[in-house]
């Protein structure tokens, strides 16, 4: 049994892929310090025993017994409102813990895979964004602790491969949504659903004209496995390249959930980026991947598990 590692898999993403190892026959150690991370996420997975779980921060010393064929570093902070809270653990674990994981993966002769991010490319002035554009970032604004850890990250991973000959993999990942995505994480398709549940304005930021294009979790999940088993190096974006204004989606998100509530409007916080869109190309040429959810079904399937989770939350709770 081919045995891999996913760091931050008790978060989002690192959830959805420890399912998806688990379910082509891998064994799975999930590594998480549950900082933004939920067990929650795993509870189903803790009864396999082709399944492990490590409470640990991968910034510091990472021990691993036994070997490893596949290493995935899915653990950071994520969201915007989360690297403001915790800038300083989102600073590490993506300078140290990624060079932590790449000392793993060099001592396990292990193929590792970083996730990387649309935010490399800032507010960017290349649109859509294409995988050799080298973006536009502010280093000490409230996005710099993020950004700036991902391209060391990069940067890193790529000394690794040309000097140490390790087998690396870089995928950027523009916006994702889905099930278990935290509903106080502050990212936009859980704001504007928690606020049509509970009744509230939903908040958009700006005058709602700035764009992002979200991408279905199962077709991130998927985009990633085939780029694991790939032989590129270099980077790729994966992502939806349905670009929709924050506007549009507040509409979106009114019609879905059948809310009165109207669209309020906050201040836009710094720096936050104009437009987003991912260039798809090189995802299609070397994985011949392209997303296959549309934002109509996967804004439905998601809004009936948040509903679902709140359900469940409401009838643990005594009355
Ligand atoms: N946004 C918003 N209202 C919210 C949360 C976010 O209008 O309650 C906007 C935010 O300003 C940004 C976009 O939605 O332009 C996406 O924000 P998110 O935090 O999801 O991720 P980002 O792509 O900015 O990292």
């Amino acid at each position: 049994m081919k045995r891999v590692v996913i760091t931050g898999g008790a978060g989002f993403l690192g959830s959805h892929l420890c399912d998806r190892f688990i379910a082509e026959g891998f064994h799975v150690i999930a590594i998480d310090n549950l900082i933004t991370g939920n067990l929650e996420n795993i509870e189903h997975l803790f009864k396999l025993p082709q399944f492990e779980f490590y409470h640990h921060d991968v910034s510091k010393y990472v021990h691993i017994p036994g070997p490893v064929d596949y290493i995935l570093h899915f653990a950071s902070p994520a969201s915007p409102i989360d690297y403001l809270k915790i800038p300083i653990q989102t600073l590490k674990v993506g300078s140290l813990g990624t060079h932590n994981m790449l000392g793993v993966a060099k001592a396990k002769k292990a193929r590792i895979l970083v996730a990387s991010t649309s935010e490399v490319y800032g507010d960017p002035l290349v649109h859509p964004q294409t995988e050799d554009y080298w973006g536009n970032v502010n280093p000490i604004g409230p996005r710099g602790v993020y950004d700036e850890a991902k391209r060391f990250q990069e940067a890193i991973t790529m000394a690794y491969h040309t000097y140490h000959g390790l087998e690396t993999r870089i995928v950027r990942i523009f916006n994702t949504y889905g099930p278990r995505m935290r509903l106080d994480d502050g990212r936009v398709l859980p704001a504007f659903i928690g606020q049509a549940i509970r009744g509230e304005d939903l908040s958009v930021f700006g005058d709602g004209s700035q764009t992002r294009s979200f991408c279905y979790v199962d077709d991130l999940v998927e985009g990633i496995y085939r780029l694991l088993m790939s032989d590129y190096a270099h980077p790729v974006n994966v992502g939806n390249p349905s670009e929709i204004t924050i506007s549009q989606f507040a509409e979106e998100i009114i019609k879905l959930t059948g809310t009165q509530q109207k669209v309020a409007y906050h201040p836009l916080p710094q720096d936050d980026p104009k437009q987003r869109q991912p260039d798809i190309t090189r995802a299609r040429q070397i994985l011949g991947w392209e997303p296959k959810v549309t934002r109509e079904e996967g804004l439905r399937i998601t809004y009936q598990w948040f509903k679902e989770y709140l359900e469940r939350k409401a009838q643990a709770q005594p009355a």
